[in-house]
């Protein structure tokens, strides 16, 4: 098996009645899930789809998403996986970027998107003008044999990145890019078919989909919540006896912070994930300490169809460490602004990584494919990086979050770890403002926890004992809450947005 579109019929031969997805209103077993999607890609190869076909999903998580996922992907259609916040001009931009034929999609979306492809609507049947109802196509009479692709390097599917710090970009990721993300994740993090995976991560984003189909490959049952709410997560974990919870940091700040969680039981746990954005160590510590189990730190990108880095169970969890290379993959740090000169360990350059993960470009962006990856084969990531002796890599920032302050470099990972470590402080995001005098000033935008209380001058002072006086928060702001992705990243470039310096 060397292909995503291989892992339902697989793991339905061996595990057929097993429970492979669980949704707030479906379950299913591994055989279920299997004849429905066969039964899909049948129905979409009568209604014209043919190999290299591309086919967008448009949907917040549900059990339809990787039903339809999964019979495009053995029809063998291209997928294009679409994160589900998009506005209509922005999935209009997406679909008529990647040639998208048919688009599987919700009832509220349909005038977004059937200008351009022929939706596909879940839920009930033929409620929507001009588009097929999904039902019909589970009905199907037909199921459709797995597709063989000529080469597993043939591109599988175009995922578009987070958009984290600008246009998200199509990476185009091949069949095995993906099998390999997730077959590595299930060896790294040790998934077996006794395994209750509970996540809230996005589908059509990668980490969302390597955490449920690492769990597939092994046989065990994916928990799917439809977006993330820290009162219910707890409440799945508990209720399933769940064993992994896969989230953003942002999400295990929520659960430390929301006030059930003393009465929740955890003990079910024996191993969770965290990446997408850095961790800060204090909050690694203290969810480890009410899990009881280690917090394995993932890192990755849309660019490299999942991780590049994650942290071994069984090895020490090294905290504030991204770990070590995934196998198979050449990772090194560079001179950013000479990428061919190497440095070495205990020097902060750009992360770059070569390997069969890498993906084989930007979607009908040759230019931007060739700003990300050189003759060579290896690839920028924008993240700066340092490694260690013992091959473990820390992550310093993003390269284009710095902020210069006074002529200092200063990123707002650093100082987001120190605050966050501050017992008032449920979140925070750092960001650069314009100033006269020194250029920029760092901002901590925080959100306390439930029923603390502290000022921005005590949040100053207590950094003071951790930081290098040009790294201090000149400035704190008080909020509600922090702007995020569809993956729940928080981000930093709609802070000065939203609260424009004074
Ligand atoms: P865009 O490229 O559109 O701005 P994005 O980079 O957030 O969005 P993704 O592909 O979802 O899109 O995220 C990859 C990035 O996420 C990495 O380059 C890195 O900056 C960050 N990241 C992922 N995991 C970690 C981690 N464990 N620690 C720190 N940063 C991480
Ligand atoms: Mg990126």
């Amino acid at each position: 098996m060397s292909r995503p579109a291989d892992i339902l019929p697989s793991t339905a031969r061996r595990f057929g009645d097993r429970v492979a997805l669980v949704t707030d209103d479906a379950r299913f077993t591994y055989r279920e899930l299997e004849n429905l999607s066969a039964r899909v890609a049948g129905a979409l190869a009568e209604r014209g789809a043919q190999p290299g076909t591309v086919v967008s999903i448009f949907s917040p998580n549900r059990w339809e998403w990787l039903v339809a996922y999964h019979g495009a992907l053995r029809a063998g259609c291209v997928v294009n996986p679409i994160n589900g916040m998009l506005t209509a001009e922005e999935v209009g931009y997406v679909l008529n970027d990647c040639g998208a034929r048919f688009v599987f999609t919700t009832a509220d979306k349909v005038e977004a998107v059937r200008d351009v492809a022929t939706p596909i609507v879940f839920g009930e049947a033929n409620v929507v003008d001009g588009a097929l109802s999904f039902q019909d196509l589970l009905d199907h009479d037909a199921e459709a044999p797995v597709f063989v692709p000529a080469a597993v390097t043939e591109l599988c599917v175009i995922a578009y990145t987070s958009g984290t710090t600008g246009h998200p970009k199509g990476a185009m990721q091949s069949h095995r890019a993906i099998h390999l993300n997730h077959a590595y994740t299930a060896t790294m993090h040790v998934r077996v078919k006794e395994d209750v995976l509970v996540t809230a991560l996005p589908m059509p984003h990668v980490y969302g989909n390597c955490a449920v189909h690492a769990t597939w490959l092994a046989g065990g049952t994916a928990v799917v919540m439809d977006r993330f709410d820290a009162a219910r997560a707890l409440e799945l974990i508990e209720q399933h006896r769940a064993t992994i919870f896969e989230g953003v940091p942002a999400m295990f700040s929520m659960m430390l912070a929301h006030e059930g969680i003393a009465s929740r039981d955890l003990s079910s746990i024996t191993r969770c994930t965290v990446g997408g954005q850095t961790m800060p160590v204090a909050k690694i510590d203290e969810w480890e300490q009410r899990s009881g189990a280690p917090l394995l730190e993932v890192w990755g990108m849309t660019e490299l169809a999942g991780f590049g880095t994650t942290h071994s169970l069984f090895a020490p969890n090294v905290h504030g460490s991204i770990g070590i290379a995934f196998p198979g993959t050449e990772i090194r740090v560079s001179d950013p602004d000479e990428p061919d000169r190497r440095l070495a360990p205990g020097e902060a350059g750009e992360l770059m990584i070569r390997g069969p993960l890498v993906m084989l470009g930007y979607f009908g962006n040759e230019q931007a494919t060739r700003e990300a990856i050189d003759g060579d084969g290896w690839m920028r990531t924008g993240d700066v990086a340092y490694a260690t002796d013992d091959g473990h890599y820390f992550v310093v920032d993003r390269r284009k979050d710095l902020i210069i302050t006074g002529g200092y470099n200063v990123y707002p990972a650093e100082i987001e770890r120190v605050v966050a470590a501050h017992p008032a402080v449920a979140m925070v995001a750092v960001g650069g403002v314009p100033d006269a005098v020194k250029g920029e000033l760092a901002r901590a935008c925080v959100v306390l926890r439930p029923g603390h209380t502290v000022t921005g001058q005590e949040i100053i002072e207590y950094c003071r004992g951790h930081l290098a006086p040009y790294k201090l928060p000149r400035i704190v702001l008080f909020v509600d809450d922090l702007p995020k992705t569809s993956s729940g990243k928080i981000m930093r470039r709609e802070l000065l947005k939203l609260w424009p310096a004074a």
